[in-house]
């Protein structure tokens, strides 16, 4: 492997445990288990008889449960991470497994208490709720309790669960061995060659014109060979979901997904709407592309070709540099702590053979600090995958104050504090380049990144929520998919964009659709809220900075909603939601100005 600047950066986990054969582990995990056997031995009969719950009981019993969790997630995270960072190791492989199942008989002790709790009625719920001592877990105790309509009793639970391994799950497994055994043939370098589904997906971004539209022909040809299954898969999990919707009373397809993302349906409404009608934004960025490429007009197959210079290469300590400069001019805050991450080792940057891809930042719990894994390879996109890691590090560190059942966010909050530490260094990096060409790079290369989290997320939801009601009316066919997510994407691309005749397949191999529906609109409201809060911050200044520090110490303490109000964020106000598209625009201009320059 080439040397790079990350060779040798490796974390610390010491401070968890001091090897895979630390005694603690077991210690640790036996002590979990008296404690949740005692626990439910002393709580059982109260819990299933909450008229004789007191709100002193329910105290005593939430802390015990956090404890419980702590400890666990302690044991938990050391075995992951060390997994993670050598996933060949035999003897990781092992502790991560033992851990995993000693979780679950754990967790299964333990399980009776979230099921009363949801049983509970009304009256006593609510006299508990509101009952000052609980003051802190009122947030908690109320959200569980979201689900209470829509749960079935017990036992109709117990045989879904297994049922669905054969049922809707093994769908699941049969599109993911599907999607991934499949292979597209393509001259590439000369050459006859066999690619897999990412990497005839990758070619999307070559210099080489014909060499994207061959990618995307074959693309395309391939997964209709596979047309009739994908059909069949798609629809049969869209009737199963109709079913359970059916039998769980959820009035709309979409509502128990706003239910585990603590949102309301109007609220998102007024985002899809707001985001639809801002689609020319996408379609200006289009035309200059096709400008920037010297083509008359963009053809899908150039949505992501590279435009402008890659800017030299960036080594981890000037990473760290440039991050922790961008992060001490919003606040010095956050410069302390994210030195601490560098400072300390908390940070696995290195690449290595066995090593897990991509990048995480693990923040187990209150009483832990956080950890990220990256695989650093010296160039730009990897500085802004640190300072998006970094970024979920500094809500983890802030949010520390909170008890561990009001520590994590929901997905719609979970990726705030990420997007905007790279909005942050974005901007510092942008501001101090000064070669026009790594400028038209960058700009180009974050608003494609933007389009790709807000447009598209967009359609892909108004794709779903389309095919759902095709649904309802009949069995779905491949004619009318095709026709359907031509009609969400022609919306978007209109005039700017040409979508070849094979992009009637484009829905077909997208795993949202199958493994979590409804998904995607999370991604629109994630980078939304960032922008429109960017623009926050650059109109208001310094007095911005406190409110945002006081969001990421909230945690999960409320719903994103109520965390989010004193920042001035009405999420069913959509001039809320113009704020973001606005920033947007600037982009879009300043790119225009530097092309004008270039
Ligand atoms: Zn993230």
């Amino acid at each position: 492997m080439a040397n790079n600047s990350a060779d040798g950066i490796r974390w610390d986990l010491a401070d968890l445990f001091s090897s895979h054969e630390d005694p603690r582990i077991e210690g640790t995990l036996n002590d979990c288990h008296t404690r949740a056997q005692a626990f439910s031995a002393r709580l059982r009969f109260s819990m299933e008889h909450p008229e004789t719950l007191t709100a002193d009981s329910l105290l005593d019993a939430l802390k015990e449960l956090e404890i419980i969790y702590e400890a666990l997630g302690r044991v938990g995270s050391y075995a992951g991470l060390l997994y993670a960072a050598d996933t060949a190791n035999p003897d990781y492989q092992n502790l991560e497994q033992r851990v995993e199942q000693r979780s679950t008989e754990l967790r299964n002790l333990l399980l009776f208490f979230e099921i009363q709790w949801l049983k509970a009625d009304d009256t006593i719920a609510n006299r508990l709720i509101g009952d000052p001592a609980l003051k802190t877990y009122s947030h908690y105790l109320e959200s569980l309790r979201r689900f209470r309509p829509h749960t079935l009793t017990e036992p109709e639970e117990k045989i879904l669960n297994e049922k669905d391994n054969t049922g809707r799950n093994a769908f699941g497994r049969l599109f993911s061995e599907m999607t991934s055994s499949l292979t597209f043939a393509l001259d590439k370098d000369g050459k006859q060659q066999d690619l897999n589904l990412s990497q005839v997906l990758s070619l999307l971004h070559e210099p080489n014109r014909t060499l994207r539209q061959r990618a995307m022909e074959t693309l395309y040809a391939g997964l209709s060979q596979h047309g009739q299954v994908l059909t069949f898969i798609y629809d049969t999990l869209i009737q199963d979901h109709l079913t359970m919707d059916n039998l769980r009373h959820y009035p709309d397809p979409m509502v128990q997904r706003h239910l585990f993302n603590e949102i309301d349906g109007a609220a998102v409404d007024t985002m899809m709407q707001a985001t639809e009608s801002n689609y020319g934004l996408g379609r200006d960025y289009f035309k200059l592309k096709a400008r920037l490429l010297g083509l008359p007009g963009l053809a899908l197959y150039d949505q992501y070709a590279p435009v402008g210079q890659e800017g030299r290469p960036f080594s981890y300590q000037q990473a760290e540099q440039v991050i922790l400069q961008a992060f001490e001019a919003f606040t010095p805050t956050f410069r302390e702590i994210a030195s601490e991450f560098f400072a300390k080792h908390w940070i696995d940057a290195e690449v290595r053979k066995g090593k897990r891809g991509g990048a995480f930042c693990a923040s187990p719990s209150p009483r832990l600090h956080p950890y990220i894994l990256c695989n650093y390879t010296d160039n730009l996109r990897d500085v802004m995958t640190v300072a998006h890691e970094l970024g979920h590090g500094l809500h983890g560190c802030l949010s520390r104050k909170q008890s561990y059942f009001n520590y994590d966010t929901p997905l719609t909050t979970a990726e705030t504090a990420s997007v905007f530490g790279e909005m942050l260094v974005f901007d510092y990096l942008a501001e101090h380049q000064t070669d026009p060409q790594v400028q038209i790079a960058m700009l180009a290369g974050k608003l494609e990144d933007v389009f790709a989290t807000v447009f598209r997320q967009n359609v892909l939801t108004r794709f779903e929520q389309a095919a759902f009601a095709a649904r309802k009316e009949r069995r779905l066919t491949p004619e009318q998919l095709g026709a359907l997510w031509v009609e969400a994407n022609g919306k978007y691309y209109g005039d700017a964009v040409e979508m070849p005749e094979g992009y009637r397949w484009g829905w077909s191999y997208i795993p949202h659709f199958i493994h979590s529906r409804f998904y995607c609109y999370s991604y629109v409201f994630g980078q939304l809220l960032v922008l429109a809060l960017y623009r926050t911050y650059r109109e208001e200044g310094k007095s911005f900075v406190p409110k945002y520090l006081a969001l990421l110490e909230a945690g999960g303490s409320d719903s994103p909603e109520a965390l989010l109000r004193p920042l001035g964020v009405d999420i069913h106000d959509p001039n809320f939601w113009q704020k973001g598209f606005e920033e947007i625009r600037g982009l879009v201009k300043r790119l225009d100005d530097l092309i004008g320059k270039a």
